[in-house]
């Protein structure tokens, strides 16, 4: 249902160790033929992708390095007083190379890696952290900074300045330049394991998905597959050189989510279902239970290091929840009704398997298959129906006529802009009078050089010092590509996705502060999954879906009836939606509530903590320790609760249009002031009172999900 929004953070530090095997390291020499160190002479200063070669990263972040290090040894050598401007202002400014090609690349090796690519983010992981340790614990750098925040009182800072004072003082704090000088050297080496292990971690799930393989020869297995999907899997047979009249399913979920829909193979359906659920847990090269094991006891000891009692108090305290005890309140309110639900749902489905002349009990791998077959006899709907209405570029114009009605924006296709893969389409956004805001990628279709999920992340932030710096942002999702003989189209979850991806695209589009770091979706990550969640409130609204909802091949627009069965099925299997969303969630919080910095068995742990919670063995988490990238290779930590919290914002924010009209642009423009613009210049509860006038009530969630 989610995505994941990942800043383009590369993290951390071990060998700087040369690669020649691959040519990595070969192409050092002369950066003024490395087009990453040339000026961006493209249209809106886009990185010139068309020209820049995988081996060009590497040197091109080292020497944006080296720059930001000069720039911050010139703040350190200044030999005037430390000063908001020639301080913090300055160190704001520093690193803006680095920045651009880090994020470039961050960009690439998320949604077309290679080799090259892969074997960069290995070596670069390390060199980033130590990068970043280098200046956060710099203590001539913070001796600086520190004087002009004990001076804050008699500085005439206006409100950003003093939110980026504060917000550049805590980071600093927060990254250990009050701790000895022993501690120090650990926390450098904890921060460097880290990263190395988040890399290698990504890297065998993406090893683990690509390597498995589902080939069917019995066009009987497919059952009622949609006819785009079959042949989808029938040119990936091909695609990997099956000469027969077979499909080839994936681990990639345009694959594999329909696979355990339709097929009434049960045999396949529970191999298709191991293979996924089993990722980076198979004993193998790629097995992902040490990696993490090492990742959460360092966190553990960091914790310690900074004086909490474990990672998830370290983390919240920078969030809205502030605290474990509170991230848990939300969640325990939730968790007995989904769970009772989850149930009634359950035995609804074991009905149908029984129905089916089906002995035993329903399993995990029966379960997407007796729901599709429960929805069509409760609502005469079938999910697949609606494919037809939701080719992909239909609903990318849908998102894009919504923010047109609601903020007046304007979307232009550029064709003349570098890209990374052909697939990409680039827009130009402007607003109403036409004037520039910002450029935006999207790039719909799974492949294997792409890892999984849905994500955005900015190649430039917006920002205004030292003049204006439009944004330029990416969404990246896993859709079916086109076949031969049908154009991509989508289900309701994934035409959700898009408007969920676009709606982080907003936050980072129409950013309107003066400084970078605080622009944007650089904000506290259980506010940021709310602008992109309220976006998907819209596109199941009637009046929404007749606006962009037509048959690809007839124009027709989708029928009333089937709005009505959208409508009616809305709360359809929510138990299953929620409780399997909240398994992962609690997952999180279990491994990093943990106290000591003991290894653990993965394994046995998540058995436990799901134990704990009473999850129905029916249903495993959404994501299984080994492969959960978001907690263990993204930002998610201790903050996989987040998009539950910001659907108490998003579902109690949509209210306000509902009270007045759904494309309101009155309420819109108030949307857009006070939450889209303003990126991380205030915390995320003043800024939503500031929108609603008051704090956000849960009860729009819980009747949003049938939990009432
Ligand atoms: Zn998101």
């Amino acid at each position: 249902m989610k995505c994941q929004y990942r800043a383009t953070l590369l993290v951390a530090v071990m060998l700087a160790g040369c690669t020649d095997d691959i040519g990595v390291s070969t192409r050092t020499g002369a950066p003024s033929a490395n087009p990453l160190l040339q000026d961006w002479d493209t249209p809106f200063g886009v990185p010139p992708f068309d020209r820049i070669e995988s081996d060009h990263y590497l040197p091109a972040i080292r020497v944006g390095m080296a720059e930001q290090k000069d720039e911050i040894a010139a703040i350190i050598a200044n030999p005037d007083e430390p000063t908001f401007a020639n301080t913090i202002e300055a160190l704001e400014s520093s690193g803006r190379t680095y920045a651009k090609v880090r994020n470039a690349f961050g960009a690439v090796n998320s949604a077309h890696s290679d080799d090259i690519t892969k074997e960069t983010a290995k070596i670069i992981a390390p060199e980033s952290s130590a990068h970043r340790d280098d200046i956060r614990l710099n203590a001539s750098l913070f001796e600086r900074i520190k004087q002009v925040y004990d001076g804050r009182g008699d500085l005439d800072l206006d409100a950003q300045q003093r939110r980026l004072l504060e917000e550049t003082y805590k980071t600093f704090l927060r990254s250990g330049i009050n701790l000895d000088g022993a501690s120090q050297v650990r926390l450098r080496d904890i921060n460097a394991e880290r990263a190395t292990l988040t890399t290698a971690f990504r890297e065998n799930l993406l090893n683990e998905t690509n390597d498995f393989e589902l080939l069917v020869t019995d066009r009987a297995d497919l059952g009622d597959l949609p006819v785009s999907l079959v042949a989808l899997a029938a040119e990936e047979a091909e695609r990997r050189g099956h000469e027969c009249e077979c499909w080839a399913f994936t681990l990639q979920r345009p694959s594999i989510n329909p696979f355990l829909q339709y097929s009434p193979n049960r045999e396949l359906r529970k191999k298709m279902y191991d293979g996924y659920a089993m990722r980076g847990d198979n004993d193998n090269d790629a097995d992902n239970k040490e990696t993490l094991s090492r990742i959460v006891q360092l966190r553990a000891e960091r914790a310690a290091l900074m004086g909490f009692r474990n990672h998830a108090e370290f983390v919240l305290t920078e969030r809205m929840a502030e605290r474990p005890e509170l991230v848990y309140e939300l969640l325990d309110r939730i968790w007995a009704p989904a769970l009772r639900v989850a149930k009634e749902e359950r035995a609804a489905r074991q009905e149908m398997m029984d129905a089916d002349g089906i002995d035993g009990a329903l399993q995990g791998w029966d379960w997407r298959y007796y729901t599709e077959k429960v929805r069509k006899a409760e609502y005469d709907f079938d999910d697949e129906e609606l494919r037809p209405y939701f080719e992909v570029n239909a609903v990318r114009d849908g998102v894009f006529e919504l923010a047109n009605r609601l903020f007046g924006l304007r979307f232009e296709r550029r064709t003349d802009i570098p890209r990374w893969h052909p697939d990409q389409q680039v827009f130009e956004v402007s607003e109403a009078d036409g004037s520039h805001i910002a450029i935006l990628y999207m790039d719909f279709f799974a492949r294997e050089s792409k890892r999984g999920g849905a994500w955005m992340n900015a190649l430039r932030t917006q920002s205004k010092l030292g003049g204006d710096v439009t944004p330029i942002v990416t969404n990246n999702f896993n859709f079916p590509a086109p076949t031969a003989e049908s154009p991509s189209l989508l289900s309701l979850g994934e035409a959700s996705i898009l408007f969920h991806e676009f709606g982080h695209a907003l936050h980072g589009m129409l950013s309107d502060v003066t400084y970078r770091s605080l622009a944007g979706t650089g904000t506290s990550r259980d506010f940021v999954e709310f602008p992109s969640q309220v976006m998907e409130n819209w596109i199941s609204e009637p009046e929404v879906l007749r606006l962009f909802a037509r048959h690809y091949q007839t124009g027709e627009v989708i029928p009333e009836d089937t709005i009505e069965k959208i409508t009616a099925s809305r709360t359809f299997n929510q138990g299953f939606a929620t409780v399997e969303y909240m398994a992962a969630s609690y997952l999180d919080m279990a491994f990093h509530t943990r106290d000591s910095s003991e290894a653990v068995d993965p394994r046995a742990f998540e058995d436990a903590a799901m134990a704990d919670i009473g999850l129905l063995d029916e249903i495993i988490p959404r994501y299984r320790s080994t492969y959960f990238s978001h907690i263990f290779a993204g930002g998610y930590s201790a903050g996989y609760y987040s998009y539950l919290w910001s659907e108490v914002l998003d579902a109690d924010a949509f209210q306000a249009f509902k009270e007045t009209s759904l494309l309101d642009t009155d309420t819109a423009a108030r949307y857009r002031e006070h939450i889209l613009s303003k990126g991380n210049t205030r915390p995320g509860m003043e800024l939503y009172i500031n929108f609603r006038g008051r704090p956000p009530l849960i009860e729009p969630l819980l009747e949003r999900r049938g939990l009432n």
